[in-house]
């Protein structure tokens, strides 16, 4: 793996790219990433991924109970779904906190 020392995008093969593909800094911005750090991008990235897919359905839930307050069908409702949002919000909160200290850890990539 080769990091862009300009913008941390991350190329994997033998070499570094020409150019890089996302902010267009020549090959020798790139700078071969070692094994422990390859082992913890390789490691985290399902984990990640996890946390970012449940961040989306927790903005879905988020959306979903607004529409519940919009509704609002009864007193009893309005207070569920102001409590499903004040969870989603908790959750996704703590979702992006964990992916900050996985990066900060080097658990990212
Ligand atoms: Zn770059």
């Amino acid at each position: 793996m080769w990091q862009c020392g300009v913008c941390n995008y991350i190329h994997e093969g033998e070499g570094p790219p020409d150019k890089c593909p996302k902010c267009g800094a020549p090959k020798e911005k790139f700078a071969a990433l070692d094994e422990k750090r390859v082992e913890l991008v390789e490691r985290s990235r399902l984990g990640n991924s996890l946390l970012m897919e449940l961040d989306s359905h927790f903005d879905v839930i988020f959306e979903l109970a607004q529409l519940g307050i919009e509704d609002d069908l009864d007193p009893a409702c309005v207070k569920l779904y102001q409590e499903c949002q004040e969870f989603a919000t908790f959750a996704r909160q703590s979702l992006k906190a964990e992916i900050l200290n996985h990066i900060n850890k080097g658990k990212w990539g």
